[in-house]
């Protein structure tokens, strides 16, 4: 209700919650001998604490740092590439906006679909696969391709239609599909100099994998973790439970976002997503390989898998694009105005970089709302 939301975004009870944080975590700042650090997964999470200045509310004690939390910043430079030939050959791309820009891994033109499409390139934005399927149902003699790139929250999309066999022979699908359990792990592991002190884990893709699916953070790396929700409020009282845990010497897993997210997640989603898709290791975009973090169409369905379709296998190509350090924003080793490219040759009306590109990238979020 409205009610809800205006309580939800109220700015005296932002600052009340802000003060507390700010309490809480002096002992622990003594303790660490720097700011808590503290790691928002999801890219909205970031506009949140961007567009209502919630840095600004804390003190020097912490830090908010975004994480990889975006589909398309992560999605690889070769699917762009291939998608790129393939509007030149026979196939209509159909993509979500997000993805129309996302600059493949050669800085020559056609760098994107949006400038495929300039030079003749079959393209076409669509808004959901509802619409693909129906564009293709209606064009029973041409050929096309849908794009799916994202995370948990966009799957079942696609897998639901494809379990139920409702995608025609002439649409096919690149599944760009990533998990997100699985690049918090590899961060922990891989990037221990990042150090995070607490997690804020995405509510959206919560509501689908449920939140017990983040009860490795505390148990295996004693990280405190809260799957939060998407207004201020729910953000800050997200910080503030970190930060008490952290206090405490007690990490555990909260789901502050429980009006949205069951422990279990959906699960007759899930069943449906297993189903279709087996969970294979996956390249992320300038990152590299992570186990299980990625999605492939099992047997009864690999006839809709464009790869498979043209007889090609996944391929890993260098994408990071000169200069561009989005791998590293993804990641949490930089911010987006460590970048020299940002609001230089990078910005959100002529992105360079796939983080410049999506409403979801650190690097677009930083340059519209700072
Ligand atoms: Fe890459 Fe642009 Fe972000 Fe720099 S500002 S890291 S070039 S996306």
């Amino acid at each position: 209700s409205s009610e809800l939301v205006n309580l939800l975004r109220s700015r005296e009870y932002g600052l009340k919650i802000a003060n507390e944080v700010n309490k809480e975590s002096e002992n622990i700042v003594k303790r660490l001998g720097r700011p808590v650090r503290i790691m928002n997964f999801c890219g909205t999470h970031e506009w949140t604490i961007t567009h209502y200045g919630i840095r600004s509310l804390m003190s020097h004690n912490i830090e908010l740092i975004p994480g990889p939390g975006c589909p398309v910043c992560i999605t690889p430079g070769y699917y762009v590439d291939l998608l790129i030939d393939l509007s030149f050959n026979n196939y209509t791309v159909l993509t979500y906006g997000d993805a129309y820009k996302l600059p493949g891994t050669s800085g020559k033109k056609p760098r994107s679909l949006f400038q495929a499409a300039s030079m003749g390139g079959r393209v076409k934005v669509i808004y959901s696969f509802t619409d693909a399927v129906k564009i293709a149902t209606e064009k029973p003699s041409e050929k096309f391709v849908f794009f799916a790139v994202g995370f948990e929250t966009t799957i079942p999309a696609t897998a639901i239609p494809i379990f139920y066999r409702k995608v025609p022979d002439n649409l096919y699908v690149l599944i760009a599909y990533r998990y997100t359990p699985p690049v918090m792990k590899y961060l922990l592991i891989n990037h221990p100099e990042v150090e995070i002190d607490g997690i804020i884990a995405p509510g959206h893709v919560s509501a689908i994998i449920g939140s017990e699916s983040w009860r490795f953070l505390p148990e295996e790396f004693r990280i405190p973790v809260v799957v939060s929700g998407f207004e201020p409020i729910d953000v800050l009282t997200s910080i503030f439970l970190i930060v008490k845990m952290l206090n405490e010497g007690k990490p555990n897993l909260v789901n502050e976002y429980s009006r949205v997210v069951k422990p279990e997640g959906s699960t007759f989603v899930k069943e449906i997503m297993n189903r279709v898709h087996e969970n294979v290791d996956s390249y992320w975009r300038g990152i590299g390989v992570i186990p299980g973090s990625g999605a492939k169409l099992r047997d009864p369905y690999k006839r809709l898998d464009i790869l498979t379709h043209l007889g090609l296998e996944e391929k890993i190509v260098e994408d990071k694009l000169p200069g561009c350090i989005c791998d590293k924003v993804v990641l949490g080793l930089a911010k987006p105005v460590d970048c020299p490219l940002f609001m230089k040759a990078c910005k959100p009306q002529s992105p360079y970089g796939p983080c410049m590109v999506s409403s979801e990238g650190a690097c677009r979020i930083w340059a519209e709302n700072i």
